[in-house]
Parts: structure tokens; C-alpha cells; sequence
């Protein structure tokens, strides 16, 4: 069985928050002053919704949060996963998404635990910039050893994600694209989207796919890479095939029609959009005993009824039910 919405989107894209606590608390993403808001469940218990997921078809499985490297237990978790099959009989691949603050002690444990790849969320390349952004003094050098330890131990290609806000970090650009040369790193550009805790989100604030092209063009000519359908970014090399950059524009080129993804939030409840304004608790039907077939029923019937898509920037977009650090990025 795969699943399938009704808008006949297979999903096979799984992302697991295991905390909504966050070590960083960005500017454009936290308050400062807010902490946890959801519960954290046991890893049995994301285990067995993943093992359910994997046998409906999910084969690829993020693990986010909050900041997942803050749960002790996560290189057992990703190795209890390891051992999770996918429909065709293969491993699932196992992803991480990290501001790498603490990576990069436990960057090969995770790698010999089964992990396969890791994007690292930086949002300057500027040390002090990067600390206003995150609101956390002398993180940067910890981040940058995270993504080089990454690199040695293999969990190829490393990803380094930039959400661009104006008038914070748009002159990131350019010295994110000698970073990807120098590091041998994928840097995606994200467009900011409507899902802060401050509310501070405003058309203007986003910095577009468009102007992201444009800028980093004056530094080098950028060469379009054909890209796989469901592919949520645009790919770009430099001219001379020297490093790549990506840019993830769900603002400006919205791409729900491809979109693959549901997600498990930290207390264990199932989104089907990050945009959702509600979310299917799945733990709590697991907290009364139900069977795996009882799970599998009420999972098959939340994800038929998957969102066609955002309404960004349009007179009727009602925000989503939880922040991006509650839902799990
Ligand atoms: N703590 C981990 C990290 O920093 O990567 C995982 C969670 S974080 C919420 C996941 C990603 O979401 C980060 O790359 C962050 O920059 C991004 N993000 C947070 N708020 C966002 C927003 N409003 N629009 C776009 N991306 C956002």
C-alpha cells in the first residue's frame, strides 16, 4: 500500500520532530522568551509510527525539531530506524535537520548509526551576525565544526540551509556562495514564510528566488541543474563547476502540487501541511491501545485528506495551527 491524498499525491516523505526545544532561539523563528510548549514522547513511541509509515510507504525520514540533537538517545534512535524496511525491502534514508551546534562530536556516531545526510541550519556567515540572528553568543565556530565534521564522516552531500530576511542577512548572499565553493557544501536559500512566533512576516520581508538569483549572478554566472519533479529546491552550479547553491521558494513558486511530505510533531500528533490549522493525534489513539490496523485506518484517512495548498500571502491565508519550531522544519 502506498499512501496517496486525494489530490493523488503519493507520500513517502516522513519528518519526525523529537523536541520543540531549541538551543538557538532565531530572530525570525522564536520569541526569546518561550520555551517547550508540547510534550516529548519516548522513542519507542516515534519508532512505531515510523515502522507503521515505512509499511504504507514512507521511504525517506527527516528528523527535526526544536533541535533534535538536543534529546540524548537520538544516534540509538536513528540506529533502531536503520533497521526499518521500506515497502521495496530497503533501508529507509535517514536525514537530520541541525543548527550543528552540537554536531560535530556526534557527527560520525550518527553517520555508523545508519544516518545518511545532514542539513545544518546557518543563517550568516558573518560570526556576529550569526550571533544577533540566534541570539547566542560564539555559536558560529561550533556550527562550522559541525558541517566539517559532517563532511569527514561522510554524510554527503552536507546541506547548509540560509533563511534570507530582509534587512537581516540578505548581504549573506554572496559570501554563501563563496562558502559553498570553499566548503564543499550545498547552501539553500529559503524564503521566510509565515510560520514565526513574533508574527513578523510580511511580503516584504521575504527575499525571493528572483533577487536570490540575481544577486549571487554579479559574484558568478549560475547555471540552472535539472531537477527530479518532487524536488523542493531549484538547483544552481557556478560556471566554472565549482559549488552549488539551491533555493527553496515556497513563497514566490509554490510547489504543493509535489509536495510528498507529512509530519510526526514532537507529542506526536500528524500534520499533513506545515500550513495545517489542525493536526490528527495519532499518540493519543496509540495512548488507548489501538492496534496497528486501528492506526493505519485513522493515518490512510488523515493523509486522503492532505491540504491542497498553502494560501501565502493571499487575503484568506488563516495561520497555521502551531509555529515552525512546534511543527518541526
Ligand atoms: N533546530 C533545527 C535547525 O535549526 O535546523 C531544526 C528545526 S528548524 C525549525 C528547521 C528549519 O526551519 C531551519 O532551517 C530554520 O531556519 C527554518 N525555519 C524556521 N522558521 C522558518 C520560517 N518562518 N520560514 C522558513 N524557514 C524557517
Amino acid at each position: 500500500m502506498v499512501l496517496t491524498d486525494k489530490f493523488g499525491r503519493s507520500i513517502h516523505d516522513l519528518r519526525i520532530s523529537v523536541t520543540d526545544r531549541c538551543n538557538y532561539r532565531c530572530v525570525y523563528c522564536r520569541t526569546g522568551t518561550n520555551g517547550a510548549a508540547f510534550a516529548e514522547l519516548p522513542f519507542a513511541d516515534y519508532l512505531r509510527m515510523a515502522r507503521i509509515l515505512v509499511s504504507l510507504g514512507i521511504t525517506k525520514i527527516r528528523l527535526t525539531g526544536g533541535e533534535p540533537l538536543l534529546r540524548k538517545g537520538i544516534i540509538d534512535f536513528v540506529r533502531e530506524l536503520a533497521k526499518l524496511r521500506t515497502v521495496e525491502g530497503n533501508k529507509p534514508e535517514i536525514a537530520l535537520t541541525t543548527n550543528g551546534h552540537l554536531l560535530a562530536e556526534i557527527a560520525q556516531s550518527l553517520k555508523d548509526a545508519g544516518l545518511n545526510r545532514v542539513t545544518v541550519s546557518m543563517d550568516a556567515v558573518d560570526p556576529q551576525r550569526f550571533a544577533r540572528i540566534t541570539r547566542v553568543p560564539n555559536g558560529f565556530d561550533s556550527v562550522l565544526a559541525g558541517v566539517r565534521a559532517s563532511r569527514r564522516a561522510g554524510l554527503d552531500p552536507v546541506k547548509v540551509n540560509c533563511v534570507l530576511l530582509r534587512g537581516f542577512n540578505e548581504d549573506q548572499i554572496i559570501p554563501f556562495g563563496m562558502f559553498a565553493r570553499e566548503e564543499g557544501v550545498v547552501v539553500r536559500f529559503i524564503e521566510f514564510m509565515p510560520l514565526e512566533e513574533d508574527r513578523v512576516w510580511t511580503p516584504e520581508t521575504v527575499v525571493r528566488l528572483d533577487e536570490i538569483v540575481a544577486r549571487m549572478s554579479e559574484y558568478r554566472p549560475l547555471v540552472e541543474i535539472e531537477r527530479q519533479q518532487s524536488e523542493t529546491a531549484r538547483r544552481y552550479r557556478f560556471g566554472d563547476g565549482i559549488g552549488e547553491i539551491g533555493i527553496i521558494a515556497p513563497v514566490s513558486h509554490p510547489f504543493c502540487g509535489h509536495c510528498s511530505r507529512i509530519r510526526i510533531t514532537s507529542d506526536g500528533k500528524l500534520r499533513t501541511c506545515l500550513f495545517s490549522v489542525l493536526d490528527h493525534d495519532l499518540h493519543e489513539l496509540m495512548r488507548r491501545g489501538s492496534s496497528d490496523e486501528k492506526l493505519v485506518e485513522f493515518i490512510v484517512k488523515a493523509v486522503e485528506n492532505k491540504e491542497e495548498r498553502h494560501h501565502i500571502g493571499e487575503p484568506d491565508f488563516v495561520p497555521a495551527s502551531r509555529t515552525m519550531v512546534h511543527i518541526g522544519g
